[in-house]
């Protein structure tokens, strides 16, 4: 972030303080178990869950930091050569466990960078979020806010994470003869998982390594490996599919819901009326989005609600770690930057925040547009699928093609539930996505 002296969510060489917003893996592109480069800062959960994603880490590298209190760092500046004190807090960032965002002042002025983060309104957790970062801010400016940009465009409307739990409950409730297959990552999400336990007094499945992260996040007799006693699995992400799913139904009635920001129909092929395989696009892929006004014109059926069933056996349910458009407006309202970068980038294409919310620092519109595309990869940028959503710029729609390829990669992946169970059981890793949505 600030060249030579503080890093967030890169590891290259060069600065003298490295900060971990959380263990998503898009997140720790450069991190080893061998890492020498330096002291890591992060909070004190993503300190108890990091040696199981990094065994044999040197944990003496590790520096915890409490949430809402500031702590000094003694460092050097890079253009004077002479002592400097930077102040960091870390404030909860309402994404996955241990996850938050990082709020710096310095020689360099103030900056705040969000990591991943989810800003709802209404849960208490949220006000005290919120209250801790007015604390910490006072009457300070925030120079540069460093922004999780992943739903930054208006038609990213979806409701609050305890609404759409309640829908995922619902759907579940209106099977009540089928098996429920729900698609997560390695860390996220537990917050749904615990209102589906609660809510049908249930035991879920997970899988052995995610049931490790249960058990280490404090969940003792919530999750199972036993397949026999619930009817409700959590299953990894990447497993998910229509194939699967299709597989599973020929055993036992089964439907899949997928938790994500995201949603997805699939795209029939035309002629053919038959789904094919599991090619699924985002149905904003094709809609029509006015790029000067930013407002959505055509929202296809006209319907943006959360839950979707785009497939005999499959949900879509948008529920969210991330902040949807009209919560990251919020947060630039209540934050007043006085200039912000996204943090999330593709290889080829970024959504620039200024775009849409420059007016609210008092910045014009980029005269580059909304979009430009991405020559090379910078310092700070971490790759995770484009989500945009319309014809802005023919530069954009290789990222957009470039995300297609990806969800059919990652939700296409022919696997069985079986192969899955098996891989599991035998304590195989899971491969992890590059991140949660
Ligand atoms: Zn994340």
């Amino acid at each position: 972030m600030e060249e030579g002296i503080i890093s967030v969510d890169r590891w290259a060489e060069g600065s003298q303080a490295y900060f971990l917003t959380h263990l998503h893996a898009d997140h720790t592109q450069g991190l080893t178990s061998s890492w020498a480069k330096g002291p890591i800062f992060c909070s004190s959960l993503t300190a108890k869950l990091f040696p199981f994603k990094f065994p044999n880490f040197k944990l003496s590298l590790l520096r915890v930091l409490d949430l809402g209190s500031w702590q000094p760092l003694s460092l050097i500046s890079p253009s004077t050569g002479s002592k400097i004190t930077v102040q960091v807090m870390a404030i909860d960032a309402h994404h996955c466990p241990g996850a938050v965002m990082f709020l710096f002042r310095g020689e360099f002025g103030c900056l705040l960078n969000t990591g991943d983060f989810r800003w709802e309104k209404n849960t208490e957790r949220a006000k005290l979020g919120r209250e801790m970062l007015l604390n910490a801010l006072q009457d300070d400016v925030v120079d540069v806010l460093y922004l999780d940009n992943t739903y930054c465009n208006p038609s990213y409307e979806f409701p609050s994470r305890e609404v759409a739990a309640q829908q995922v409950v619902d759907i579940i409730t209106s099977h009540p003869e089928h098996d429920i297959i729900i698609g997560v990552d390695t860390l996220g999400k537990e917050d749904l998982l615990l209102h589906i336990s609660n809510a049908l007094n249930t035991k879920i499945w997970v899988w052995p390594e995610r049931l490790q992260t249960m058990h280490l996040l404090g969940f003792h007799d919530i999750f199972t490996t036993k397949t026999s006693v619930t009817r409700v699995r959590a299953v990894p992400r990447y497993s998910f599919s229509i194939e699967t799913l299709e597989g599973l139904n020929t055993m036992r009635p089964t439907i899949g819901i997928i938790p994500s920001g995201l949603p997805w129909v699939v795209k029939p092929i035309e002629g053919d009326d038959k789904l094919f395989g599991s090619l699924l696009v985002s149905r904003y892929n094709r809609s029509k989005v006015s790029s000067k006004s930013g407002k959505q014109n055509d929202k296809m059926d006209g319907n943006l609600g959360s839950v979707k069933r785009f497939h005999k056996y499959i949900y879509s349910v948008q529920y969210s770690d991330h902040s949807c458009y009209q919560e990251i407006e919020e947060f630039i309202k209540l934050v007043h930057p006085t200039n912000m970068k996204g943090i999330v980038s593709s290889s080829s294409c970024y959504v620039d925040p200024l775009y849409y919310f420059g007016r609210l620092c008092g910045i014009n519109q980029p005269l580059q547009g909304m979009h430009h595309q991405h020559q090379k990869k910078e310092r700070g940028d971490r790759v995770v699928p484009v989500h945009t959503n319309s014809k802005f710029r023919s530069g954009c729609y290789s990222g957009v093609e470039k995300k297609r390829k990806k969800v059919v990669g990652r939700l296409g992946v022919h696997l069985s539930w079986m192969s899955v169970l098996r891989q599991a059981q035998r304590g195989v890793k899971l491969a992890e996505n590059e991140c949660s949505d």
